[in-house]
């Protein structure tokens, strides 16, 4: 086989995508949403909206599924993390060829995606393996509370009796699912998945795995190809919703009035207008510079610029703005686009016909405030959701779209500013909260300064030098020892940072009462 080309594994034609839920397979009913091959415009199946007894899938997780996974101790629930892993490991191949099919991912693009998701679930199975063999875990140090020692508190951490809705975008059918699932699975508490319906065919397959080869408990896993939105209206106090997807979507489950009446905890993960900023002190052929360039030029073009953490605004300072934009020209001129099942293409297609709508709408927009450098919202295929990779250079910094609309897709603006940290911190914030801000530069008062200026409003800040040179994973890249998520428009969640990822899935409860019996059976050294 061509190294690097998909391999050859027929879809079985035209599948209409069932749910999982109470132990079996069910099919929907009602509107139908087509899924697609987004290089080919192919037809590949179905999803139906409708169909599923939400009340009773619920239950199901609460009352069968919830109480196996508490049952089992922390390393236990590792275990099953593992082998969901492994499994996604075993199949790489055939999930590969599926994400190409129904993303137009390229090889490299479900090789992200996928060794995402089995690399997270690895992650938290050895997380797993490293905690106590109990059922809830200490916070902390025990305190004491009265005059004397005897009066004693201890903050512990125990799983929420409900069930862990899931609500993942489109654009990491594996990752997204694989990730949030982990943190619940390990905290104790059942999942039910929801997958973005342009690519669903992916999570489905996952599921499939998951359930056909019973590597978890029944009841702590069940996934739901068609629509949530009346399931999140029969949540309660023990539930958790997390969601993935755009800001619009988020704000309207935010403000789901049932789940506010409820206080039912609730996790966004929106959208981010992400800044990259290059220091004053960089040279050209500096490694510094080189790895700007092509963290900048591999965020454009990965996915087709569909990342959530994909820089959107590149901050150059004046004096290195015409360099910056020839060296980025270069790189992006070189990248094949095409239909993914041709080994050499660097760049897919956007997922669907709606996504290919809103991105050239976007560019169009963001031409009204900028020159454009190379790319172009203009068809560049007769058939598939293509779009040339789009630099932009901003004609107005102070222009409030290009600090406002997410493009999703391979499209950035390139903002010259003065070099001064401040001009920069003032810049990134605009994006009113981000879920991260990559800065480059060897100048270590100039990363003081922005590190301490835009970390309030970025939920991570990736810092590029020399020293990093050929030792950092991109800024793009959402790794599970550190948090993920951000404040303001980014959706104000937070998820993943190793055990922090569990936080969201139990309660914390302050345990009071005779040191002896605080100490001895919750305290740190009773686990
Ligand atoms: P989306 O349209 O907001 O959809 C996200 C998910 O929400 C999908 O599963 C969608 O289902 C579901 N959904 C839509 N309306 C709903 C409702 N009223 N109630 C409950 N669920 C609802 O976003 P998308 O187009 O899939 O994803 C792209 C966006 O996600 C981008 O803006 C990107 O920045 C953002 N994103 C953020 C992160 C992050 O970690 N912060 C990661 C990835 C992507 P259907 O697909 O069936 O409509």
């Amino acid at each position: 086989m061509h190294r690097g080309a998909h391999v050859a594994i027929v879809l079985a034609p035209m599948i209409s995508l069932q749910s999982y839920v109470r132990g079996q397979w069910v099919a929907g009913s009602g509107d139908t949403k087509t899924l697609h091959d987004p290089s080919t415009e192919a037809v590949l199946g179905d999803v139906r909206q409708g169909g599923i007894d939400f009340a009773a899938a619920l239950e199901h997780a609460r009352k069968v599924g919830g109480p196996a996974l508490r049952a089992l101790t922390f390393p236990q629930r590792g275990e099953l993390l593992k082998a969901i892993s492994a499994k996604l490991h075993e199949h790489r191949d055939e999930l590969i060829e599926i994400a190409g099919r129904n993303g137009g991912n390229t090889r490299g693009d479900a090789k992200f995606d996928l060794d995402g998701a089995s690399g997270t679930l690895a992650f938290y199975a050895q997380l797993g393996a490293s905690l106590p063999a109990s059922h809830h875990l200490p916070d902390g140090d025990g305190v004491q509370l009265g005059r004397t020692p005897r009066f004693y508190g201890q903050h512990i951490f125990v799983p929420r009796t409900g069930v862990a809705v899931h609500i993942n975008a489109f654009n990491f059918p594996a990752w997204g699912m694989g990730e949030k699932m982990a943190c619940a699975l390990l905290a104790g508490v059942p999942v039910i998945e929801k997958a973005g319906t342009p690519s669903a065919l992916l999570a489905h397959r996952i599921a499939k795995l998951i359930v056909d080869n019973q590597l978890l408990p029944e009841g702590a896993f069940q996934f739901v190809a068609g629509s949530v939105s009346g399931m999140l209206d029969l949540l309660g106090a023990q539930d958790t919703v997390a969601f993935t997807g755009s800001s619009a979507t988020g704000i309207a489950i935010r403000g789901n009035k049932h789940l506010v009446a409820r206080n039912v905890r609730v996790n966004i993960e929106a959208d981010s207008i992400n800044p990259a900023v290059l220091g004053p002190d960089v040279e050209s052929g500096s490694d510094t510079l080189e790895q700007f360039l092509a963290n900048v030029a591999t965020d454009m073009t990965q996915k087709a610029g569909q990342k959530c953490t994909a820089v959107r605004r590149i901050l150059v300072p004046q004096a290195m703005v015409a360099e910056v934009q020839e060296a980025l020209v270069e790189r992006l001129r070189a990248v094949k686009i095409g239909n993914v099942m041709d080994g050499d293409v660097r760049m897919g297609p956007v997922a669907s016909s709606e996504q290919l709508r809103d991105v050239r709408a976007g560019i169009q927009k963001l031409q009204a405030v900028s020159d454009t450098v190379i790319g172009g919202p203009q068809s560049i295929a007769e058939k598939g959701y293509f779009v040339t990779p789009t630099l932009l250079r901003a004609k107005d910094v102070d222009a409030a779209v290009l600090h406002e609309l997410e493009v999703f897709g391979p499209c950035a603006t390139l903002l010259p500013y003065d070099g001064t940290a401040a001009m920069a911190v003032e810049l990134c914030n605009r994006g009113g909260g981000g879920l991260v801000a990559s800065g480059y530069s060897d100048d270590r008062a100039f990363v003081e300064a922005l590190v301490a200026g835009i970390s309030p409003w970025h939920g991570r800040v990736w810092l590029g030098s020399e020293k990093t040179m050929g030792q950092a994973i991109g800024p793009g890249a959402v790794l599970p020892a550190s948090v993920h998520g951000g404040p303001g428009r980014a959706g104000g969640g937070e998820e993943l940072g190793g055990l922090r990822g569990l936080h969201h899935y139990m309660q914390r409860t302050a345990i009071q009462g005779d040191r002896a019996v605080v100490g001895r059976s919750f305290g740190r050294d009773a686990t």
